[in-house]
């Protein structure tokens, strides 16, 4: 049966043909406004009682609602965490000269797999290998999708249907199915555990070793480390076992720092060429990590080896598309020049910052918020953040913070507002307060912060990019990410 009230509501044709509309009508076409229309008039119909409201409303309804349909699910993210390697927002931010390179590859051809000299077929690989070698010590590189990509491939080029000898305490979860046992099943290779969780003697290794051992690994501990009554055998004495039996080892080094970070407060997270330098047959690590580069798996080592990896099939499966091979040459690029990586590469940039200059940013932030005065308790305090993204795990990095409360707002409701916000913005909840930690956030996004703050304490739809309403200001509804 028919509410006798649904008439009242307008029809689709009279708000699609209505005049304030139809700015919105050109720019999104009458497809996308005639399905934003419908589902706004659905909302009133399945409302009971049915209130009908004027055409001007129904129209500032349908241009949010057509904003809003409009978003795209990846969005940009202000990371107020602090924490520099965050996995679920993406891990490295990219260099400007990065980026610049990912869209040179993005928008257009190039030669990916072309020897412009000579116009003869050439290697994906060739444009990273050089860098890499010089990078890791390494005789020769190549790069796959990601380290546990590498893992696998490696794996399997060189200990498929043999035994991988790996100690008990490196038996990891890097996070979701990524368990160094499940890899090993997977590559074809057989795990030959030694050891126990918290001791493992080069005697357990040299045991293990027999006509059907195809490799020894080792795993960094990234993302966890084992205290107290401990031994583990380093790679120098892994490897001149390895060259008496003629097996070569595997170093996964997971995070892959190029640095000893160590002066920066930053110690126990071992560098990508320390494995090489003693001799490891093959080294590999995350690009998107410590490293600062896109999401890629990158291997080095022997020669022989590294070829015969690149023979294998699943190389294709996992090989690296054009924008991320772009975005590593350029990242690979800025090492050749130690100080200025430290200095340009974004994850470098702000693992090395300064206590002091944190801690005056906060501040002078600290004063713009409080000059707003949409907030009840503005701080700044010394506060402690970590790396993340697997690395340095019981390392925390010392920092300064801006705590907040917000009157009549609980720290969740606050938070969830800044997420949900335009720009979306990623904070800590500590101590019944929000924690912004300006260490991770770039200057020049400042004042967006600044804005996505007040409009989420004020309870106002984010900063700037909101639809205006169209009888008010007769202004175009134009997205905000243009
Ligand atoms: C992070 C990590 C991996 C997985 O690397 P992804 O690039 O995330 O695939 C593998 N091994 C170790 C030791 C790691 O730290």
């Amino acid at each position: 049966m028919i509410e006798p009230d649904m008439r009242k509501l307008p029809a689709v044709s009279k708000l699609l043909d209505y005049p304030p509309l139809q700015p919105a009508r050109q720019q999104y076409g009458p497809v996308l406004l005639t399905s934003a229309i419908r589902s706004v008039l659905q909302r009133y119909r399945a409302q009971l009682p049915m209130h009908v409201p004027e055409l001007a409303q129904l129209a500032d309804e349908v241009a949010a609602e057509l904003f809003k349909s409009q978003q795209p699910v990846l969005r940009m993210v202000i990371n107020a965490t602090g924490i520099v390697l965050h996995t679920n927002l993406g891990r490295a931010p990219l260099h400007p000269s990065a980026v610049q390179a990912v869209q040179m590859a993005a928008e257009g051809y190039l030669n990916l797999e072309l020897e412009l000299a000579t116009g003869k077929r050439s290697s994906r690989q060739n444009p990273i290998r050089a860098d890499l070698q010089r990078l890791t010590g390494a005789e020769a590189a190549t790069v796959v999708n990601n380290c546990a990509a590498a893992t696998v491939i490696v794996l399997r080029a060189l200990a498929a249907g043999k035994e991988v000898i790996v100690s008990r305490g490196q038996l990891v979860e890097i996070g979701g199915s990524f368990r160094i046992p499940d890899i090993l099943t997977v590559s074809g290779a057989t795990l030959r555990e030694v050891g126990t969780t918290n001791i493992t003697r080069l005697s357990d290794y040299e045991q293990a070793i027999g006509p059907n051992t195809g490799a020894i690994l080792r795993v960094h501990a990234s993302n966890y480390r084992i205290r107290g009554f401990t031994k583990s055998v380093g790679i120098a004495e892994l490897v001149a076992l390895g060259q008496k039996h003629n097996i070569p080892v595997i170093d996964d080094v997971g995070s892959g720092a190029v640095y000893d970070l160590t002066p920066f407060g930053l110690p126990g997270e071992p560098t990508i060429s320390e494995g090489i330098r003693a001799g490891a047959a093959i080294a590999l690590f995350s690009g998107d990590k410590l490293l600062g580069g896109p999401q890629t798996g990158c291997i080095v080592g022997k020669q022989e080896l590294i070829q015969r990896i690149e023979r294998d099939p699943l190389m294709r499966a996992f090989r690296c598309d054009k924008m991320t091979l772009a975005a590593l040459e350029a990242t690979l690029q800025l090492y050749r020049d130690p100080e200025r990586a430290k200095r340009n590469i974004p994850v470098l940039r702000m693992l090395t910052t300064p206590l002091t200059e944190l801690r005056q940013r906060a501040q002078a932030f600290a004063e713009a918020l409080r000059a707003s005065q949409a907030f009840q308790q503005v701080e700044v305090q010394d506060a402690e953040a970590f790396v993340g993204g697997g690395s340095l795990p019981d390392v925390a990095l010392p920092t300064a913070v801006i705590a907040l409360s917000v009157a009549g707002q609980s720290e969740e409701l606050f938070a969830e507002r800044l997420r949900t916000g335009t720009p979306a913005v990623m904070a800590r909840i500590q101590a019944g307060q929000v924690w912004l930690d300006l260490r991770t956030v770039f200057a020049e996004q400042e004042p967006a912060l600044l804005q996505a703050l007040q409009a989420a304490a004020q309870n106002r739809v984010g900063g700037g990019v909101t639809p205006p309403s169209s009888h008010t200001t007769g202004r175009t509804y134009v997205s905000g990410g243009s």
